[in-house]
């Protein structure tokens, strides 16, 4: 495997008060079951709008958010979802709705529209038992995105991305994804791969304290087949063999890995079917930097008339040597001054990995932060707080029996409760 050096690359200033993105779960209850799914389908579980209202006010008051990205289970299925939106679009943050699509109707569409909606995120892939595509591999699947995409074309102004998670056997289709968003750049604006994890009974074993933890009763999937410690670098690999120029501009680091790529982020500028290059560091920390010294916030979603503007943002060659090169590819052809250029993200998260010592590296600068118990938590571990009211600590198996034994060893005493002083 490639082995990037992260020094090369932009940290991208996201941290746990300032960050592009903020995790609304407004229900847990799903019309799918994917497989690569960390939250447990509950039918009864909307919250109230006061809850809601409340959740957001825990986000307002400990960190800035360009957006709030509301998820779940799947959010279209709360009833109230456009109240939902509005409260968000009331305190100025985008909302992003993060959907399987199922529930989209195009009258939905039209009142989430009015309500303020910024843009949608499909999760779409093939290990999810859609019906209707049980058997679609990651290809055939494109066609259900063209659809979702050209819906919201069709509506115009709103930000349009796509989810897919990748496993084992679905690592061969990444660059034919990548092939199919350049195609669409008109009207695709991200493309988000989320490397697949499990739990991996073979490496580590849980603990709350000093019991042992059967993970089973979580909804984390285990003894899975898949390998589930695919890297950053590896998805960054086999896009590089289909495109020679491809390279990423930022990162966010592992919290105890500081050379791993939890987020990996490249921008492309290209028009339909045509990629002219891909942003380097420096233009992306211009774009960060400026945004949040006129909004107050780090940038997250762009809108697609701002993805349009692939031009201006080649001005910023001047300071950036890898947009240099899309610069000069792209005047090449002095036409092309009459043509629109488009911007266009693709994000690799790769989430928690577990180290050999047993430490669980996640996103530094988590952007996918939750609210529970008016506190902010990873949502890709809300399962052990909602289970046990804490994170899990894990320790590599070896030293998990040692762990045991001491405790076997020495059972704690019941204490004598102390005489009440008179
Ligand atoms: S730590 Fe978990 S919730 Fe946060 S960004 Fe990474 S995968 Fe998502």
């Amino acid at each position: 495997m490639i082995k990037l050096n992260h020094l090369n690359y932009y940290r991208l200033p996201w941290n746990l008060t300032d960050n592009i993105i903020s995790w609304l779960e407004p229900t847990a209850k799903c019309n799918l079951a994917c497989l690569g799914c960390y939250r447990k389908n509950e039918v009864n579980s909307h919250k109230s709008l006061e809850e809601v209202d409340k959740e957001i006010d825990v986000f307002t008051s400990y960190r800035n958010t360009d957006c709030i990205s509301v998820a779940g289970g799947d959010p279209l299925l709360h009833p109230q979802i456009t109240e939902i939106v509005k409260l968000i679009k009331k305190r100025g943050i985008k909302p992003i709705i993060n959907t399987n699509g199922i529930a989209l109707t195009e009258k939905l569409l039209k009142e989430l529209k009015k309500a303020g909606v910024y843009g949608f995120t499909f999760h779409i892939d093939s290990k999810q038992n859609r019906p209707g595509w049980k058997d679609a591999n990651e290809i055939e699947l494109n066609e259900l995105r063209h659809k979702y995409a050209k819906m919201l074309a069709d509506e115009r102004g709103l930000a349009c991305s796509f989810n897919s998670t990748v496993y084992e056997d679905t690592l061969q289709y990444v660059p034919e994804l990548v092939k199919w968003a350049e195609k669409n750049i008109d009207i695709v604006n991200t493309m988000v791969f989320i490397l697949y994890r499990a739990v991996d009974n073979n490496k580590v074993d849980f603990y709350l304290g000093s019991q042992k933890i059967d993970m089973t009763s979580l909804v984390y999937n285990e003894d899975v087949p898949d390998r589930t410690d695919i890297m950053a670098e590896e998805i960054y690999e086999i896009i590089k063999k289909e495109y020679p120029d491809f390279d990423s501009c930022a990162y966010l680091n592992g919290s105890e890995k500081p050379d791993s790529f939890k987020w990996l982020l490249s921008g492309r500028v290209g028009r339909k079917g045509k990629t002219y290059g891909f942003m380097g560091p420096k233009s992306m920390e211009i774009v960060q930097v400026f945004y949040h010294m006129f909004t107050g916030k780090y940038l997250s979603y762009t809108s697609p008339k701002d993805s349009g503007r692939g031009k201006s943002l080649l001005m910023l060659s001047l300071f950036d040597k890898k947009l240099r090169k899309a610069f000069w590819n792209y005047y090449k052809n002095p036409f092309n001054v009459f043509k629109k250029l488009y911007y266009q993200s693709l994000m690799i998260i790769q989430p928690i990995d577990f180290l050999d010592d047993g430490r669980q590296s996640m996103c530094d600068g988590c952007p996918d932060m939750t609210v529970w118990n008016g506190k902010l938590v990873w949502s890709c571990r809300l399962e052990e707080q909602l289970k046990y009211g804490y994170n899990l600590k894990t320790y590599p198996k070896e030293l998990g029996r040692y762990a045991e034994e001491v405790v076997e060893e020495e059972p704690v005493e019941e204490k004598e409760p102390e005489k009440e002083l008179v």
